[in-house]
């Protein structure tokens, strides 16, 4: 089986295999049940998901949801983060309640930054530039990990119910790794569980936009999750052939079983039956004995997670093609560098041209492997009429290589003008993060 390796350098080239290998569903399938998607899903490049249908049912029914996403303070926000602050900010707009994580306590363990350095560059890059791309922070929970006592408390909890054989399975963790290294792991568990915490309103469907090199966590998150639950809820059959619900208690007290088998046989006007350890329903109303199962799970200090759901978006490469890299600058466009140098960048760009100039008007040119075309996919056309010509243009030999970049560098160089305007008239909402560090 292909490991996916979060930490790692890994350039995922087949995301199909995904949605076989480790069970991602295609997003397109949700695609008409959401009111204007983001062009990242109308594109195709979040494409696939984990349980996203209870967010969309949450949108739709103006019921409370969460999006989460960490962000660890090693180096400058570029264009890679920018994918993952507009997901947020898409979802804030459709009325989640937005948690932002800086992992500074991952950096610190696995890039042994130190906690001054982290923290500026935190509110530098990152909180500047979520604030400066729209993010309202009066809606959302912008914390870091090494502050935040509930995010600390409840790794340490989800730590007894992990162990190192399953952590290594996952990670690839040796004798050689730090504690602290294997504690940020729980830690992200930690992050992407706690907006469901009771202070911040309870069990709800929490969405984390990733990149696919991320679904470990996902997995080992949701695995969490249920194993935190005080109840397992199943299907099963008599003999007969007849359905009915059992709800086991895995950690609840006795009280919390019997309390289940009044509350269903009242609720739901059926017959249950009480044993050691577990109740059977006559009933297959799985969505009310859910609800019935959390309200006495949280009665009875339990947390009642719901799994995390996830969308999963494609990478952007890396300007010379090749995989985008914080360790290769030409590779990448941050978002705080001098707009020239940006435009530079683009120009030097790989596309997806002829040889000759001859060549490409006959032949056309090659959007799909285009770094130019890529960028303009990604962040700089929102139209989609727009990018469509682009497309039919390049393919038809009507636009040339040239125009094209010098188009894109033009756009790139105002979208930095225009972040960089707004992340300094950001900077007098960020007297609150400043203090919280001091
Ligand atoms: Fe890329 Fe534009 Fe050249 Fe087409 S014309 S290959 S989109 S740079």
């Amino acid at each position: 089986m292909a490991e996916i390796d979060p930490w790692g350098s890994l350039q995922i080239e087949d995301y199909t295999k995904l949605f076989e290998e480790f069970g991602i569903s295609p997003f397109k399938e949700l695609l008409p049940h959401i009111k204007n998607p983001h062009r990242y899903m109308r594109r195709g490049i979040i494409f696939g998901h984990r349980s996203y249908e209870e967010v969309v049912s949450a949108m739709k029914n103006k019921r409370p949801f969460s999006a989460m996403s960490g962000f660890m303070p090693s180096g400058h926000a570029h264009l890679g983060h920018k994918m993952v602050l507009d997901e947020l900010i898409w979802h804030q707009e459709q009325g989640a309640s937005i948690f932002l994580g800086i992992a500074d306590c991952e950096a610190h363990a696995v890039r042994n930054i130190p906690w001054k350095e982290c923290h500026r560059i935190a509110v530098d890059e990152y909180i500047t530039s979520a604030i400066a791309l729209g993010l309202k922070t009066e809606k959302s929970h912008i914390y870091f990990q090494s502050k935040s006592n509930s995010v600390k408390d409840l790794a340490f909890e989800l730590g007894c119910r992990v162990n190192l054989s399953e952590l290594s399975a996952i990670y690839g963790f040796t004798g050689e790794t730090s504690i602290s290294h294997m504690l940020s792991a729980i830690t992200q568990s930690a992050d992407i569980l706690h907006p469901q915490l009771s202070e911040h309103g309870g069990p709800r469907p929490v969405i984390i936009p990733v990149g696919a090199d991320q679904d470990p966590h996902i997995r080992l998150t949701r695995g969490l999750a249920s194993k935190m639950r005080m109840f397992t809820i199943e299907i099963r059959e008599e003999r007969s052939g007849k359905r009915y619900i059992s709800v086991r208690g895995k950690t609840a007290p006795k009280e919390a079983l019997r309390e289940v088998a009044e509350r269903t046989e009242r609720e739901l006007q059926t017959r249950t039956r009480l044993f050691e350890g577990h109740v059977d329903i006559q009933t297959l109303e799985m969505e009310r004995v859910i609800e019935i199962t959390r309200e006495i799970e949280l009665a009875h200090n339990g947390y009642a997670f719901i799994p995390p759901a996830a969308t999963y978006h494609r990478f952007m490469s890396g300007l010379q093609g090749g995989k985008m890299s914080s360790s290769t600058p030409e590779s990448l466009i941050s978002l705080t560098e001098p707009p020239e140098d940006a435009a530079k960048k683009v120009k030097q760009a790989k596309t997806g041209g002829r040889v000759s100039l001859k060549e490409q008007q006959r032949d056309g040119g090659d959007p799909e492997r285009c770094m130019i075309y890529e960028l303009l996919l990604f962040h700089l056309t929102e139209d989609d009429r727009e990018l469509e010509e682009i497309y039919r243009a390049c393919k038809d030999g009507k636009l040339v290589c040239g125009q094209c970049k010098r188009e894109a560098a033009e756009k790139i160089q105002e979208f930095l003008r225009e972040h960089q305007k707004k992340m300094e008239e950001a900077r007098d909402e960020l007297e609150e993060y400043n203090r919280l560090l001091a």
